[in-house]
């Protein structure tokens, strides 16, 4: 690979016990992380989730998901769930509070970290499918449609099983953001 700052060649070297490569011109190490970003259980008055059809670009494609995404730069995570959910599926549903924090390892090698959130929606607008979704929909917990990820499949089933002891627990959105220091 080559250097994102000076354009020089890299070379591999080891830093306790991962592969990393640096710059052989200016030094620069470019550290591989896991990627941010949200995902949103919206939830409506019936107790049905709104899932989406993931597109033929996507990975996946032909299932369904809950809405994601990542976290833009010029973004907190809050926004960014407001902004997917809007996005993919055409509704205003500002997140509510975290419900779980997933490390998602796929198979083609992207590797991210996942904030995933619950959202409670009163509104009747039309669903529009947007972005890579290609289809939107609400669902009865009992009657979904083919699921891409086993994180999903396991915060819906966390949902379900906690409506009888009164809802899922969340962590609430205070403090979510700061700027300056
Ligand atoms: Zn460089």
């Amino acid at each position: 690979m080559f250097c994102v700052k000076c354009g020089a060649e890299c070379e591999d070297f080891e830093e306790g016990g991962i592969l990393r490569q640096r710059c052989m011109h200016c030094g620069y190490i470019h550290y591989k992380n896991p990627y941010p970003c949200i995902a949103v259980l919206v939830v409506n008055d019936f107790g049905q989730i709104l899932l989406g059809k993931r597109g033929e670009k996507s990975i996946y494609p032909g299932k369904w998901c809950l809405p994601c995404g990542y976290i833009e730069y010029d973004e907190t995570y809050v926004e960014a769930a407001a902004r997917e959910i809007k996005e993919e599926t055409g509704i205003t549903s500002p997140p509510d509070g975290i419900i779980n924090v997933v490390s998602n390892q796929f198979d083609n090698g992207v590797h991210s970290l996942v904030v995933v959130m619950i959202s409670h929606y009163h509104g009747d607008e039309p669903l529009k499918p947007g972005n890579d979704i290609i289809d939107a929909g609400w669902f009865d917990v009992d009657r979904l449609p083919p699921l891409a990820f086993s994180a999903d499949v396991f915060i819906i089933g966390k949902y379900e099983r906690m409506l009888e002891k009164g809802g899922i627990t969340m962590l609430t959105l205070e403090g979510n953001s700061v700027y300056g220091h």
